[in-house]
């Protein structure tokens, strides 16, 4: 018997590596869109159910593979019927996935890494460190475990994934080698078939790794601004220095290229009392944004202990889109969703053993260094 450690994952592999996979095992590549659709399409993980592939090949797929789910250590309903799930890791880590339910939508927030590597000063999940990249395994994993969920419990058995956003613990950009697989796991139809328009990768501005992620893989972009100018911005998102707005437009611009591509970036703002939330910062935002193909996303703060932070009073919110929509910049306001379970963005902490110092020396350099 093969040690559990040896075996692969197939949830770590997209079609094209499992394709490989079976090759590499003298079996015919096109196993895997069979292996592929009794994982994503019927959610079955034994092997034995398999029922289309030859006893030989479970035999075989019994002693080479495993499907490695984290497990399931607390489900919460909210009252607005917004689903929060910690899932705990091998290694004793765990992350968080919601699922929000809206009327032709349902919407499922999943998490790229244990804990973060930055330190966006008004986020829960900087608090708790970091602790590594999640495997394409556990980021298809959780939802793959958030269908099975939803559909176990009958007050939620009606709810569907119809969209995923890359907006939990984490930043995905940080781990773009893990994370396409599972980006393209849940496009591809022999597994969840969810159009590009529907699985949004929210990024704090690497921008190599924007660039890098338009040349891998056709997705959705949020793009974590929060600030119209660079004082600001480098208080708030400290990425910011490495990366200052100039850049970060520069690479938006890139992002929706030219010609019939029709893309955009979502701007994501969060307003924060007194700090982010002039009239002032609408009018540099405004202008910061003219013309370009985006629209704005305003995120009222969720607060947690020791934030430091308010969020801003609903005239406030409602004024700062006013002078955004004078001057034809699209903006809305995200609905707060779950927040009596602590489920609201930036409130995502998991249990995150962390071990930050390593990684902030090894990333020292690279916040050091201005290109
Ligand atoms: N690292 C990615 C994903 C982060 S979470 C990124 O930075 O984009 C998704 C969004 O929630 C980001 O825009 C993030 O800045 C925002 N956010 C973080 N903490 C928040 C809080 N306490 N209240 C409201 N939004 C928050």
């Amino acid at each position: 018997m093969v040690a559990s450690a040896e075996k692969v994952n197939l949830l770590d592999l997209d079609r094209d590596a499992m394709r490989s996979w079976f090759e590499s095992m003298d079996e015919k590549p096109f196993r895997a869109d069979q292996v592929l659709k009794w994982l994503y399409h019927h959610g079955v993980k034994d092997f034995d159910q398999m029922s289309n592939l030859a006893r030989s090949l479970r035999g075989k797929l019994e002693t080479q593979a495993e499907v490695y789910l984290p497990e399931v250590e607390h489900s919460h309903l909210s009252a607005d019927g917004t689903s929060k799930w910690i899932f705990r890791l091998r290694g004793g880590n765990s992350i968080e996935a919601v699922f929000i339910p809206e009327k032709n939508r349902g919407t499922l927030c999943v998490s790229s890494q244990v804990g973060c590597a930055l330190d966006c000063s008004f986020c829960s999940t900087a608090r708790q460190g970091f602790n590594r990249n999640l495997s394409t395994g556990e980021i298809i994993g959780q939802v793959w475990l958030a269908t099975h969920l939803l559909a176990l419990n009958p007050a939620t058995q009606h709810h569907r994934i119809t969209n995923v956003v890359m907006m939990g613990m984490g930043e995905p950009l940080l781990n773009l080698k893990e994370l396409v697989p599972a980006l393209k796991l849940m496009m591809d139809d022999r597994s969840y078939g969810l159009s590009k328009r529907r699985v949004t990768v929210s990024t704090s501005g690497l921008v190599p790794a924007m660039d890098r992620l338009r040349e891998l893989v056709d997705v959705a972009l949020a793009v974590s601004l929060h600030a119209p100018n660079d004082e600001l911005r480098s208080e708030l998102v400290p990425i910011n220095e490495k990366y200052p707005i100039a850049e970060l437009m520069d690479a938006c611009r890139r992002w929706v290229g030219v010609g019939d591509r029709k893309r955009h970036v979502m701007f994501e703002y969060v307003m924060l009392d007194g700090v982010n939330d002039k009239l002032e910062h609408a009018r540099q935002l405004a202008s910061l944004l003219s013309g370009f193909p985006g629209k704005v996303n305003l995120i009222p703060f969720n607060p947690f202990p020791g934030s430091g932070y308010r969020r801003s009073n609903q005239q406030t919110i409602d004024r700062f889109i006013q002078v955004l929509q004078q001057k034809r910049i699209v903006a809305t306001c995200r609905q707060t969703r779950g927040d009596d379970i602590d489920a609201a963005c930036g409130q995502l902490a998991g249990q995150v053993n962390d071990r930050s110092k390593r990684v902030l020396k090894f990333m020292q350099p690279r916040f050091g260094e201005r290109t």
